[in-house]
């Protein structure tokens, strides 16, 4: 793992209600030990639970994100949407855009990067998600898709110091299945390296996501140039989230 702050993210995606909060007491406890002053976690969990949990976690360091929101910064007639003015009122300082869940839902690399500009607008932090599909990787167009997710979603933007990257190998979320830690380890190189060249930051923070868990978690975290974890479905599950954390940190 990096020297550096190491990112830990729960996406919640659609799960989560009000008793939901009753299971973050362990987290809270463990993100006081000093021990642990270099690990950044952050819920994401639906909208409807972001100032509940932002109110939880008010006197801890764990913040809080939302998973998505309207490419529109303020307020309008928009039906069943939420902005990121609105996210940002809930006391979330994060947000997931460009998640492959949400690119299924119609999320195109255009509308991502008016989102991205609406969510950097109202002073959030963005969590940028990329990552091929299994036919993609199938057919050697891994880097040809990066790249092109990349410059699009960027398009425009200057400043990537409130920006963090998310290699998600679609093929690899919720499947079990993970990259092979050598490749892996070449493709978070490959993207910091498109980054550093084309937006001369150098700072930029590359996090994985897809399948990490408490069993992985080892053999994961031996790869230096990796910033942190985005986890889906073991982040639901507070043992298991806490036990990915502590088995990074040790
Ligand atoms: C995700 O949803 O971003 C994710 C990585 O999910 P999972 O950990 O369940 O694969």
């Amino acid at each position: 793992m990096t020297n550096n702050i190491t990112y830990f993210i729960a996406n919640w995606k659609m799960y989560g209600n009000s008793r939901s909060l009753k299971a973050l007491n362990n987290i809270i406890k463990l993100s006081s030990i000093k021990k642990f002053n270099k690990v950044r976690i952050i819920y994401c969990p639906p909208y409807t639970l972001l100032n509940q949990f932002a109110k939880k976690f008010i006197k801890t360091n764990i913040m809080v994100g939302a998973q998505n929101c309207h490419y529109k910064t303020g307020y309008g007639a928009y039906t069943g949407y939420v902005s990121a003015k609105m996210i940002k009122d809930t006391g979330s300082k994060y947000i997931i855009l460009g998640h492959s869940e949400a690119r299924a839902e119609g999320d195109s690399d255009n509308k991502i990067n008016i989102k991205i500009k609406a969510a950097l607008k109202s002073n959030l932090k963005v969590i940028f998600c990329i990552g091929e599909s299994l036919k993609e990787k199938r057919k050697h167009k891994t880097n040809m898709v990066l790249r092109r997710q990349i410059f699009s979603g960027l398009k425009n933007i200057k400043n990537l110091e409130n920006i963090l990257f998310a290699y998600e190998p679609v093929w690899s979320i919720g499947t079990g299945i993970i990259p092979e830690v050598e490749i892996l380890k070449i493709q978070i190189m490959k993207i910091k390296k498109i980054l550093k060249q084309k937006f001369k930051y150098k700072k930029n923070k590359v996090l994985y996501g897809g399948s990490v868990s408490p069993k992985n978690i080892k053999s994961l975290s031996k790869i230096h140039e990796i910033d942190g974890f985005l986890i889906g479905g073991a982040s639901q599950n507070e043992k298991k989230f806490i036990d990915i954390i502590k088995k990074t940190i040790n």
